[in-house]
């Protein structure tokens, strides 16, 4: 690779808790960065309004940086390419789409959503595959212009060459070739004037000067229509770079429900920093002489693509158990003091727990007894599996009710005592439970326990990553029961 002063980024959707697929991604983008003296920019994607979620912008940061990886640009540090938080870049999104209706790339789109709904039903009663039919690119100009300027609403879309091929140069995969006629119209602003993806990281890349784009393979679909956009504005194509996906142990995608995905898991339930950055530097690269080991330097000083392979990465927690231990083994008596008090042993931490159990003690010594569920990792439900019922239900439909409720817990915009009250007493009632069977469950899944502090405080202070685990766990174990 040649390009090299490498200007490449992260640009992460502010749509949930911080997943350790953006940390993989970050990751690999940080290191040829700094191998190559670079720039590594963090860039905001918040154009989808609904999917926007308030607090996790922040929680993105916060957890990238408690992995130690940190950028040279972004919204918290600004740069001269500011703004770095898509929402507010609006006028340069709707500037560049008018470019490509000026030069015939694009195109006024004003079909309505019944009509839109009615297509993809028919298409999906014909069984072909679903997509726009391309209707308002026959609009004549002047019908364009003068529905236009009736403020009909509309969105637009680009006009994507009809026939040949596209062909993505990978820097990791080599040619890719896709059929344009089999690629949909995208639309690249929206009815409210919002900018879709495709258009705002193809404009945005651009406008910051991304040397190469380092992203996940599940974007690979979509880079057609980027080349696309590239090449009606007449841009310089980056450098791409598709990075294998992170697999379950069962090589299907990495998922929620087969693996913790967010990265404050990892944090709570006590993996350190170094290990898990570590970990994610062995998903497809390997460092050379089986060596698994590294500092974030070490990793720097040695990369390159050459040395990744495409088969899919498995994030397997045994594997990363087995990096956290070396990273133990190394530290000294008081590096592990002053970890463990980072983690969980610190006076926030105790301060929350100590309301909930200090009429539960006698003498200091019932402290580790009273409170050991706040502090250890998977309950082991073989023992309790009586406890884990709700009358009148087999275990594998309490199961399904189970996922049905953490799906539920995980739209929650908080996770606080009242709402996570209100929500489970909801719950119940909905499904005609008494609400002391759900509760009772609950309690043994959270705290491996018929007796313990007041529930919903209790969820409260182990924090929303520790009671999803437990939770999906249960789930895992009442799936394995006869029924
Ligand atoms: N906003 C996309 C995401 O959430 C960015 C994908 C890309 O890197 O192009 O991952």
């Amino acid at each position: 690779m040649t390009n090299i002063h490498p200007r490449v980024r992260i640009a992460p959707s502010p749509t949930g808790d911080p997943h350790v697929g953006t940390a993989y991604i970050a990751l690999f983008n940080y290191v040829f960065s700094k191998k190559h003296s670079g720039e590594f920019i963090l860039r905001i994607e918040d154009t989808d309004q609904q999917r926007s979620r308030a607090g996790s912008e922040q929680a993105i940061l916060d957890a990238l940086h408690w992995l130690g990886i940190d950028w040279d640009e972004g919204p918290d540090k600004g740069g001269p390419f500011a703004p770095y938080r898509q929402s507010e870049r609006q006028e340069i999104y709707n500037k560049h789409a008018e470019i490509l209706i000026q030069s015939d790339h694009a195109y006024r789109c004003f079909c309505t959503s019944d009509r839109l709904a009615a297509l993809r039903l028919s298409q999906r009663q014909e069984n072909v595959p679903s997509g726009y039919d391309r209707f308002c690119r026959s609009l004549s100009k002047e019908e364009s212009e003068k529905r236009y300027l009736a403020n009909e609403a509309h969105t637009i879309r680009l006009a994507m060459p009809r026939d040949g091929m596209t062909t993505l140069n990978d820097h990791l995969r080599g040619k890719v070739e896709f059929e344009n006629r089999q690629i949909d119209d995208q639309i690249l602003l929206k009815s409210d004037g919002m900018p879709t993806y495709h258009l705002a990281n193809v404009v945005d890349d651009h406008l910051m000067k991304i040397t190469h784009v380092i992203r996940a393979e599940e974007w690979i679909s979509s880079t057609p229509k980027h080349i696309a956009l590239y090449d009606a504005f007449g841009w310089e194509h980056p450098v791409w770079i598709h990075m294998p996906l992170l697999r379950n142990n069962d090589h299907s995608k990495i998922s929620k429900r087969k693996n913790p995905v967010s990265i404050n898991y990892y944090r709570d339930a006590g993996i350190l920093p170094h290990a898990l950055r570590n970990f994610l530097g062995i998903m497809g690269w390997s460092f050379g002489n089986d060596r698994e080991v590294f500092s974030l330097e070490e990793m720097i000083e040695a990369f390159s693509w050459e040395r990744i392979s495409l088969g899919g990465p498995v994030f397997g927690l045994d594997k990363l158990h087995w990096m956290n231990e070396q990273y133990l083994k190394q530290m000294s008596d008081q590096a592990i003091v002053d970890a463990l008090m980072a983690w969980r042993l610190n006076n926030d931490q105790l301060l929350r727990i100590i309301p909930l159990i200090r009429d539960r003690i006698k003498r200091f010594d019932d402290f580790f007894s009273a409170t050991d569920f706040f502090f250890c990792g998977d309950i082991n439900y073989s023992s309790i599996a009586a406890q884990l019922s709700i009358p009148d239900l087999t275990p594998s439909k309490l199961a399904k009710k189970l996922s049905e409720l953490v799906e539920t817990y995980e739209a929650l915009p908080v996770f606080t005592t009242e709402i996570l009250e209100k929500t489970s007493r909801d719950f119940a009632t909905n499904n005609d439970w008494k609400t002391k069977h759900l509760f009772m469950t609950l309690r043994h899944i959270l705290t491996g326990r018929k007796a313990s502090p007041p529930l919903f405080e209790t969820m409260e202070v182990l924090g929303k990553e520790l009671v999803f685990r437990r939770i999906r766990k249960a789930i895992e174990f009442l799936r394995t029961i006869k029924q």
